[in-house]
């Protein structure tokens, strides 16, 4: 075995000597020269740095000139590796160390090789600090080199430069946090979101959720995240049917559903959606935003209803009784049962307006729609034709015609009973003053049981008006069928 202070050539293999050093003398031991120390000596991709027992460098290869800018000359024999370490992160090492390890340690070679010295493999990060003083990220691998009888002769440092790999690290960490960002802020987007939003994949399973989805449904994100997303719709079909035509047609705009949520609260909602795909093109499922139409809906019934009603007996206007005369039309065809249609006009309105003011007018014609109303059936309609005219329209009569009039004449001289009881109207004057108005008055009513003839749905209201004339012609409170002959 060779000896300690033994003078090793180390040499290319061409014979040359190894860094134009030739001779490695000092702790000779150290390496043996063969065609492997000299590749590695050689070798520029890594820094070897051998040093004796006390940090003295004897050895420097190509990859630690290279690499340190130094000459194997300028330092063998001369520095420690300590001296071109950073001398800041060699005292925070000796620091950690010497609490770690309980035993005190000196911020410089003995830093490095400390744990080495030990027996103990020691591969760490440091910055190496080049001639020039710029400085790199080094991962060193220490190994302590021993004679024959186990005694330290020296170390061996093995570096790589990781400036690369440090590069790498700090772009992938950037691309982690851009994409962290990048994830907070489409959150942050489908969270200020106003409308519910949700995915689901092509099954129609819920795979996200925002908060005004949550809201929506009465559940948490956790309870839809993987439920179906017909489960929170009255009609589940519709909802169902609605992810399909998504998928065929890929975007829906304004299909209506209505959400209900745990506690059976139901809000009527119009959901857009698109199909969504992977950059392959790839279909990953439906994205959908629902919007709350509740108050909409509402604006647009109450709409419908100021529309097709009269505003100051809330009764159905003339558009809506000819909307339901057309029903009953159709309804009396398929049945075979007959229906009425009365005229009525109140007699000799314009005294009370004239006495006693439009507005105390206004007051008897609510009172007429209602006893007029309260004579007939829900399915009934009575109408407020305009002025003083009102209409009441009975439907499913008797299939006898004979019967039938006679069960419209019922109904009739019943409501002309009704309106010809005593009004007794309350007036409030100069704001909190209440008279009362006592005041008489009676009805002119035509009928016209139909089908009759081939008539129209005009011609049965002209005959129903015409045989109100008649009454009106005929002195007055009085209830007319229609007679064409008359
Ligand atoms: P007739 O016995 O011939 O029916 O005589 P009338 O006095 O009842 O007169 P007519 O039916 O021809 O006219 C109805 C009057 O009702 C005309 C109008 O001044 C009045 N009128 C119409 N609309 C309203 C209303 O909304 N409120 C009030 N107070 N009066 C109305
Ligand atoms: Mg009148």
């Amino acid at each position: 075995m060779p000896k300690k202070n033994h003078t090793a050539t180390i040499l290319n293999p061409d014979g040359s000597p190894v860094n134009g050093v030739g001779k490695v003398r000092g702790q000779g031991e150290l390496l043996k020269a063969s065609t492997l120390q000299a590749a590695i000596f050689n070798s520029g991709n890594f820094s070897a740095i051998a040093t004796d027992a006390k940090g003295v460098i004897q050895l420097f290869n190509v990859g630690a000139e290279r690499m340190l800018g130094y000459s194997a000359a300028e330092v063998m024999n001369k520095s420690t590796p300590a001296d071109i370490s950073d001398p800041k992160e060699l005292i925070a090492r000796a620091r950690e160390l010497s609490e770690k390890l309980e035993t005190p340690i000196q911020p410089g070679f003995e830093a490095l090789v400390f744990k080495a010295s030990r027996g103990i493999e020691d591969i760490y990060e440091l910055t190496y600090i080049r001639k020039d003083g710029s400085r790199f990220p080094a991962e060193v691998s220490v190994t302590s080199l021993h004679d024959a009888q186990r005694a330290i002769i020296g170390y061996l440092l093995l570096g790589t430069d990781n400036t690369a790999r440090k590069q790498i690290e700090a772009e992938q960490r950037q691309l982690a946090q851009r994409l962290r960002d990048q994830q907070f802020y489409t959150r942050s987007l489908i969270e200020s979101n106003i409308d519910a939003l949700m995915t689901t994949d092509p099954a129609g399973i819920i795979s996200d959720v925002n908060k005004q989805m949550e809201a929506l449904t009465g559940c948490t994100r956790d309870e839809l995240i993987g439920a179906p997303f017909k489960n929170y719709f009255t009609d589940p079909e519709r909802a169902e049917a609605g992810i399909k035509l998504v998928l065929r047609k890929k975007k829906v705009s304004n299909y209506e559903l209505t959400a209900r949520d745990r506690e059976g609260k139901e809000t009527v909602v119009s959901y857009n959606a698109s199909t969504f795909y992977d950059r392959d093109r790839r279909l990953q499922g439906v994205f959908a935003a629902a919007r709350d139409i509740t108050e909409r809906k509402q604006a647009e019934k109450q709409i419908l209803k100021l529309a097709l009603h009269d505003s100051l007996t809330q009764l159905p206007n003339r558009h809506l009784l000819n909307e339901r005369l057309g029903q009953t039309m159709a309804l009396c065809r398929r049945s075979g049962r007959y229906s009425t249609l009365m005229f009525l006009d109140i007699d000799n309105f314009k005294t009370l307006n004239d006495s006693h003011g439009h507005h105390v007018g206004d007051l008897l014609l609510i009172e007429v729609a209602r006893r007029i109303s309260s004579c007939v059936r829900e399915a009934d309609t009575v109408a407020r034709f305009g002025g003083d005219e009102f209409v009441v329209l009975l439907n499913e009569l008797d299939k006898d015609k004979t019967e039938a009039k006679k069960q419209a004449g019922i109904i009739a001289q019943k409501i002309h009973l009704a309106l010809s009881s005593p009004y007794v109207l309350k007036v409030i004057q100069e704001e909190t003053e209440e008279t009362t108005i006592e005041h008489y008055c009676t009805a002119s009513i035509g009928v016209v049981v139909f089908p009759y003839h081939e008539g129209s749905q005009e011609d049965i209201m002209k005959w129903a008006d015409t045989a109100m004339y008649q009454a009106k012609e005929s002195g007055r409170n009085l209830i007319r069928f229609y007679d064409p002959k008359a």
